[in-house]
């Protein structure tokens, strides 16, 4: 527990009456806030959602329970853009949350900038092509990869709303 930077969402109701971003949805309200939450406060947050928004990716961030972190599946590519799905432990308190979505984000703008990425077998492709690290990860334990620049993404993040670095136990996401 991490009570030195505990984030609530007083204004959720003020909140939720902002515009929402056209290409980062939920289903889930309150993840909405929290995104919402996150771009007022992390200008990195902030940006990526921007660089999202001008590509042709949306992106679903959808709540899970128990997976310490989250992930990120690519789901279709049709005529009116790319749709990928981030799963994102919801049970995190909000920093961490927050930090875990940025890095999911950060890999939804790496694809944005990948046009040949247009299913899983491609997306894996891609991946695996510049080398990014290989590992296993996830409930079935298939292969995923990870990217430095996520990397960099959850600490900044994590640092631009707590004012101090990721702690010691460090957060768990995978691509
Ligand atoms: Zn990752």
């Amino acid at each position: 527990m991490h009570a030195a930077c505990a984030l609530t969402l007083l204004l959720a109701a003020a909140l939720s009456a902002l515009p929402t971003s056209a290409h980062v949805r939920s289903t889930d309200r309150r993840l909405i806030d929290w995104i919402q939450e996150g771009r007022r406060r992390s200008p990195t947050l902030g940006t990526l959602v921007d660089v999202i928004e001008a590509s042709d990716v949306f992106v679903y961030v959808e709540p899970a329970r128990r997976i310490g972190g989250g992930y990120l599946q690519f789901v279709d590519a049709t005529p009116h853009g790319r749709y990928v799905r981030v799963t994102v432990d919801v049970e995190l308190d909000a920093p961490h949350l927050l930090a875990v979505i940025a890095h999911e984000l950060r890999h939804a703008v790496e694809i944005a900038e990948a046009p040949a990425i247009v299913d899983a077998m491609s997306l894996e492709s891609y991946y695996a092509g510049f080398g990014a690290r290989r590992r296993r990860c996830g409930r079935d334990r298939t292969a995923c990869y990870e990217t430095a620049a996520a990397m960099q993404t959850t600490a900044l993040v994590f640092r631009e709303i707590c004012g101090r670095s990721v702690p010691p136990d460090g957060l768990r996401t995978d691509p």
